[in-house]
């Protein structure tokens, strides 16, 4: 038979052009997807052998071997996979077919830079060889065929290549790159080890390589013939469950994150259905330094089909949950994905709703184990807040997992088990936002809930107010902040109360008219409170505005906060609030009565001097 040749699909010769004229910003990656062609080779022997021994012919044991000549200056890949006829050789290295190389050549525009950073984003497999060669050459046979239907095919990667039938024993194909000028560093073992060890470390095959050791002597390279593994092979996921033990899955978790400590759980999945993926999840033991660092990237490493793509993959995980480890397997997504390509894909969302699905279940599970549960939330607990803000679908299942401390227990406790100690009659869940933990038990807000006995939720975490902001109820049960709104316990205060309350308010009036005059400029409003007992005065603000805890920490950090004015509520039945309306330093005793709520709740008078200035004097 004789040498034909043949002209390229016009989309190929279009591709072919751009992969050897535009910059390719990663050559190496053109052996990633020759040895990837090469393993799916050899997986679809191997299911066409599940009804067909045959096709194994003498050769049963699957591999793939790269090999370089440095005198004539190439690079071959061999598989003794399925192999292609000279029709399929015609046909699939002549045309394309795949609907993702379609869909980019559809958006080329012709220009020539932006098409260049168009082509990282899409499979170009075995294009890619184009990057550093200017000729390959392919010889295959397809198993099953005699010897004597083998198939060469070469292109110089413009318009045309040719096709002849060849003699060829082997069963599979050897891909042929005669390198570029420019790609010498190519022919070197130790760079083609280490990209295979980069990105095919996982394919479950072996990769071969030769041995290859230095002769002083004859000052070169000298090979024995000997082929060794270059891969681990070691796709922990790609197993099945019952075959790996704790010990392997722990292992592995070590490998992946660097982590001295085991996890403190695992889950891992074979999900089906629109989009197959295979993901092995981790929640760690211990936070990383970075956690609150919001660019921190996700810690899921994405692979498709065995072959990695990218670490972090952010767009697999919310970022709430962006401490998690992992790995995520896709069988769907192309082999050159892009970052860009990740977030707009519906496949990805589609996984990343189901990492998020599977790690909120550990989480529920983990934490019917109190001591781990306590462990991970002293670890994760503030950063899984942010979800409340981040993640509406499943803010549910979040507010479940979250624990706080409280006024009456010695532990942080859940929402559900502080709605099943709640008081007969008790219609909110109540909490309150402070610096710091022992600023939140003294607060004077909570003078009247510890007095009636009620349970106050404690929340110190930076986060929690901004959190609290977006869950305003549990499960059916409002949250309301003890610093917000005016102070109603409904059916949990007396009538008898309720009407001493109005009637000492009837009789205070003037007065307060007289200290909303004197403190316009500093408060908002002035009112009576049913709130304090032991306390002279607090501030609040409306449900809604910022907390002055809020506002000050905004400040702090030099983020824009908006001038809140708070509400101050005095406590008429106070011995110093009963001496005001007789002082002869009313005004001085109205800005020391601010100040000292201001203080008492973790903040700082506006003019310190001028409060200490006013507290010596009434002192002299
Ligand atoms: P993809 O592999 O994504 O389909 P490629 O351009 O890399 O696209 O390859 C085109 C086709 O060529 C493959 O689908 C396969 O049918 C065939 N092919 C490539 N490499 C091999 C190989 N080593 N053995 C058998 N067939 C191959």
């Amino acid at each position: 038979m004789s040498k034909q040749t043949l002209s390229f699909q016009a989309e190929v010769a279009q591709l072919l052009h751009l992969v050897t004229h535009s910059l390719y910003s990663n050559p190496d990656i053109f052996l990633r997807e020759l040895v990837s062609n090469a393993s799916d080779a050899c997986d679809k022997l191997r299911f066409e052998a599940l009804n067909n021994a045959a096709l194994f012919e003498d050769a049963p044991n699957l591999d793939v071997r790269v090999g370089f000549d440095r005198e004539a200056r190439t690079i071959t890949i061999t598989d003794n996979g399925i192999g292609m006829s000279e029709q399929e050789a015609i046909e699939h290295l002549g045309t394309i077919a795949k609907s993702g190389t379609k869909d980019f050549m559809n958006r080329l525009s012709g220009d020539q830079k932006q098409d260049a950073q168009l082509i990282g984003q899409f499979g170009v497999g075995f294009y890619s060889g184009f990057i550093v060669a200017d000729t390959i050459t392919v010889e295959s046979r397809r198993a099953g065929l005699p010897a004597a239907e083998g198939v060469r095919w070469t292109s110089g990667g413009t318009g045309e290549f040719e096709v002849e039938a060849i003699e060829r024993a082997a069963r599979g194909t050897s891909v042929t790159l005669h390198l570029r000028e420019d790609a010498s560093d190519y022919l070197d073992h130790w760079r083609l080890k280490s990209i295979i060890g980069k990105y095919s470390d996982h394919i479950s095959l072996p990769i071969l390589m030769e041995k290859e050791e230095w002769d002083a002597e004859k000052s070169e390279y000298v090979r024995k013939g000997e082929w060794e593994a270059v891969n681990s092979a070691n796709a922990l996921w790609a197993r099945s469950k019952k075959d790996i033990s704790d010990e392997q899955y722990a292992e592995f978790y070590k490998n992946l994150s660097y982590d001295t400590q085991a996890p403190l759980a695992w889950s891992h999945n074979r999900v089906e259905g629109s989009t197959e993926y295979t993901q092995l999840l981790y929640i760690p033991g211990k936070a990383p330094q970075d956690l609150w660092n919001r660019d921190r990237k996700a810690g899921i490493k994405l692979y498709v089909k065995r072959v990695f793509i990218m670490d972090e993959a952010e767009a697999l995980m919310p970022s709430y949950l962006r401490w998690v480890k992992g790995v995520v397997d896709s069988a769907d997504l192309p082999l050159n994905v892009s970052r860009e390509l990740l977030q707009e894909s519906r496949d990805v969302k589609a996984i990343r709703e189901g990492n998020t699905r599977r790690v909120l279940a550990m989480l529920d599970d983990l934490s019917k184990d109190n001591e781990k549960y306590t462990r991970f939330y002293a670890e994760f607990g503030s950063v899984l807040k942010e979800g409340l803000g981040e993640d509406f679908a499943n803010r549910d299942k979040l507010a479940r997992l979250l624990r706080f401390a409280s006024t009456s227990e010695a532990d942080l406790t859940s929402l559900a088990d502080y709605k099943a100690r709640m008081k007969e009659g008790q219609t909110a869940i109540y909490y309150i936002t402070a610096d710091n933990l022992s600023a939140a038990k003294n607060s004077p807000q909570l003078e009247v809930f510890r007095k009636k006995g009620i349970e106050v939720l404690l929340m110190t975490d930076r986060v929690d107010e901004w959190a609290l902001s977006f869950l305003t109820e549990f499960d059916g049960t409002p949250l309301q902040s003890v610093a917000k709104g005016a102070v109603d316990l409904g059916s949990l205060q007396d009538e008898e109360e309720k009407k001493a309350a109005e009637a000492a308010a009837e009789v205070f009036k003037p007065v307060l008219e007289r200290l909303k005059e004197s403190l316009k400029d500093k408060a908002k409003d002035v009112r009576v409170t049913s709130r304090l007992v032991d306390s002279p005065a607090c501030l609040v603000v409306e449900d809604g505005d910022y907390s002055t805890q809020l506002a000050r920490m905004l400040k702090q950090s030099g983020q824009p906060a908006p001038q809140v004015k708070p509400i101050l509520e005095v406590n008429a039945e106070h011995a110093l609030v009963k001496k005001l309306e007789a002082s002869e330093h009313f005004d001085d005793l109205a800005h020391i009565l601010f100040d000292q709520a201001l203080l008492a709740e973790g903040g700082l008078p506006d003019d310190p001097a001028a409060y200490v200035k006013r507290v010596n004097a009434l002192l002299i």
